[in-house]
């Protein structure tokens, strides 16, 4: 040993690069007019006029050698494929649940689970539902509440699980609406409060409510292996233990999950359904049957199935996810280094910008984040999503109104940039915070009916 003084070493990417990808370098000068021709929305762009894709973590992992091999042990038949077997036993080494409906995506587990839970009066209470779990149950008539902690809303609060749900909400919404209530929700991490984790102990605290008023629990699984981690170094008594353990311990609390396999399964598509009650997992097959497929195939190919089950060993890989969380942190604390303000601390996942306090010369219903993904596109190829007033600030009558806070995401997808890469968005962040000032707001020209911020048309009001 050359050093008696112990150095924190860089955490390196812990793989070598086996075959790449070629990214097809832009200027600043080409890509101002791609962006003028997608009417400065970042969805209109062709990914190949990308330098570095920041728009979203989900189905861009990159698969490893072994699950490329995997899938070509894929076997396509329409029953009882070997590959389902595999994929099911990797899940219940896992989750250990009972049954496992395998889906196309997380959407469609949560589609059939609330065609059969949701309805008119329902309510289902969560930390913070995703989008799509949201919509799929008002699509059924019923209504979803996120009782997230008051910590998982501001975006300065150092809690370290600030994923957490209000367990004294949860307590009072389940005793003033029992009935009404077909299951608990929880989001792990929680995606739509910024990538924060959940504790064990809340985990744990949801159960037993859920348990003492007899309604199953149902946790989102999308970053289970993130938050594993993230307890494991934050959560008093879970520092030695394997990411594994406090996984099963994660999952041995729930009556059932959701899940999306581009997430943290390193897919590039599908989800799955798991559920412990027999009845319920009947009535998911028939819907199953009905929308997706066999229930050993799902909506997926038997390859696809391969490839989750290898990324599923793969994922809870502790250097890994040391590795995959310190990413996120690191160009955290750099941007906080420069001035830009971030949600604090960083998730699992992506890296949150505060556009609304970093331009504040630019008011909400000139939706502040659009001029910042824009100048990130413009200035260094890379593209993010707006998660603000664009995204959110359409109201069913036309109107609009400032979102909660405007933010612009920074999703990482896995094992696919190196930490050149996050270098060079530091030092496109040191051009763009020098120049601010002169970004403006912009108006929309066109939108859809509903989702607008996929489609809608922007204009760029004049710089003030
Ligand atoms: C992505 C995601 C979903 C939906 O999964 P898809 O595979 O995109 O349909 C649900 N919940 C959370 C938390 C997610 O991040």
């Amino acid at each position: 040993m050359i050093d008696r003084v112990k150095r924190d070493r860089v955490i390196i990417e812990p793989f070598r690069i086996k075959a790449v990808e070629p990214i097809r370098m832009t200027t600043g000068e080409e890509r101002a007019a791609l962006i003028e021709a997608a009417d400065f929305n970042l969805f209109a762009l062709k990914s190949d006029d990308v330098l570095i894709d920041l728009l979203t973590d989900s189905g861009t992992s990159a698969m490893s050698a072994v699950q490329q091999a995997a899938l070509l042990s894929g076997d396509e038949s329409y029953a009882g494929s070997p590959s389902f077997f595999r994929f099911e036993a990797a899940v219940k080494d896992l989750m250990p649940f009972k049954h496992v409906l395998p889906t196309h995506q997380g959407r469609a587990a949560e589609a059939i689970l609330f065609s059969l839970l949701g309805g008119a009066g329902r309510k289902v209470p969560s930390n913070n539902h995703f989008d799509t779990t949201r919509g799929n149950i008002e699509a059924t008539g019923a209504a979803a509440h996120d009782l997230v902690i008051a910590e998982g809303l501001d975006s300065e609060s150092l809690h370290p699980f600030k994923g957490n749900m209000d367990l004294v909400r949860l307590e009072a919404f389940l005793t003033q609406h029992g009935a009404a209530v077909p299951c608990v929700m929880l989001t792990v991490t929680n995606n739509a409060g910024g990538g924060q984790p959940v504790s064990l102990a809340n985990i744990r605290g949801v159960a037993e409510i859920a348990r003492h008023h007899g309604r199953p629990f149902i946790i989102d699984g999308c970053r289970f292996a993130e938050n594993a981690y993230f307890i494991k170094q934050r959560e008093a008594g879970q520092g030695d233990r394997p990411v594994k353990d406090i996984v099963r311990d994660i999952f041995g609390e729930a009556d059932g999950m959701t899940m999306s396999a581009k997430k943290d399964a390193f897919a590039n598509i599908g989800g799955w359904l798991a559920l412990n009650d027999d009845a319920l997992a009947q009535a998911a097959r028939s819907r199953l049957i009905l929308t997706e497929g066999f229930p050993t195939y799902g909506g997926l190919a038997g390859r696809d199935l391969d490839a989750i089950a290898q990324g599923l060993r793969e994922i809870i890989d502790e250097n890994y996810l040391r590795y995959r969380l310190r990413t996120c942190a690191y160009i955290g604390e750099r941007l906080t280094a420069l001035g830009v303000p971030i949600v604090k601390p960083t998730g699992g996942h992506a890296v949150f910008l505060d556009a609304r306090r970093m331009l504040p010369h630019i008011p909400p219903l000139e939706y502040p984040g659009q001029p910042l993904a824009v100048a990130l596109y413009v200035e260094g190829g890379i593209r993010s999503c707006e998660i603000g007033t664009v995204m959110f600030g359409a109201r069913p009558d036309g109107s609009e109104a400032p979102a909660a806070m405007d933010l612009v995401r920074l999703a990482i997808p896995r094992r696919v940039y190196t930490q050149s890469h996050a270098d060079y968005v530091v030092e496109v962040f040191e051009d763009l915070v020098a120049d601010k000032n002169n970004l403006s707001g912009y108006r929309i020209h066109w939108q859809p009916a509903a989702m607008r911020h996929f489609t809608a048309k922007f204009r760029p009001l004049q710089a003030a």
